[in-house]
């Protein structure tokens, strides 16, 4: 699957931790607590990948004809799509942006191990999702077939998902509960947060 798609799943994971965390008026967390919700937002984003890919797909980002002519012409589509999405995701999340940060890398990681196995030599031993990381695409004859439904399919489904990124993030704001947990809070959401609190 495009990474874009990918990219925005992982973001949607980490929104809903993010805002299932402030329905709890939960504002401070252990040591322990706060690597539980790290590790749910990776593991959780790893498995949407691994659903993504699993879905019938059309990598169709990969050869846009606009840019055939330019080196690496596969992964600027790529890079120009999914560069927004981490950068809005990440302001957006400006308060709590290493757990934003953390859900899209769970959403992509399973590409990254691919891209270490077959153009950097990772050895496969260190290779975690090896049924996913050490075997290229190749299309399934239904997936050719069907290929401009899967185009239309992967923009709504990216479109639906932007929006629900962007809705459960103000949600949040919403909710009007400012968690002081440091490793996912900057110094500015702190201050922001103490005196957010002071006004509940
Ligand atoms: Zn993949």
């Amino acid at each position: 699957m495009d990474l874009p798609l990918h990219i925005v799943t992982g973001a949607v994971i980490g929104n809903a931790l993010l805002y299932h965390e402030v329905t709890r008026r939960k504002i401070d967390f252990t040591r322990t607590e706060r690597v539980k919700l790290a590790t749910a937002a990776f593991l959780i984003g790893v498995v949407s990948h691994l659903f993504w890919d699993w879905m019938p797909h059309y990598d169709w980002l990969f050869s846009v004809e606009l840019f055939k002519p330019l080196p690496l012409h596969w992964l600027i589509p790529q890079i120009l799509t999914t560069l927004p999405v981490i950068l809005v995701n990440l302001y957006l999340n400006r308060d709590a942006w290493p757990l934003a940060a953390i859900a899209m890398f769970g959403g992509m990681y399973p590409d990254v191990e691919k891209l270490c196995y077959f153009d950097f030599n990772l050895p496969r031993f260190l290779i975690m999702f090896r049924q996913h990381s050490c075997y290229l695409t190749q299309w399934r004859p239904w997936e050719l077939a069907h290929k401009q439904f899967l185009v239309v399919f992967e923009i709504v489904a990216f479109l639906i998902l932007l929006a629900v990124m962007y809705a459960l993030t103000q949600a949040r704001r919403r909710q009007r509960v400012f968690p002081t947990f440091p490793i996912f809070c900057s110094g500015r959401f702190n201050a922001q947060g103490a005196r957010n609190e002071g006004a509940l």
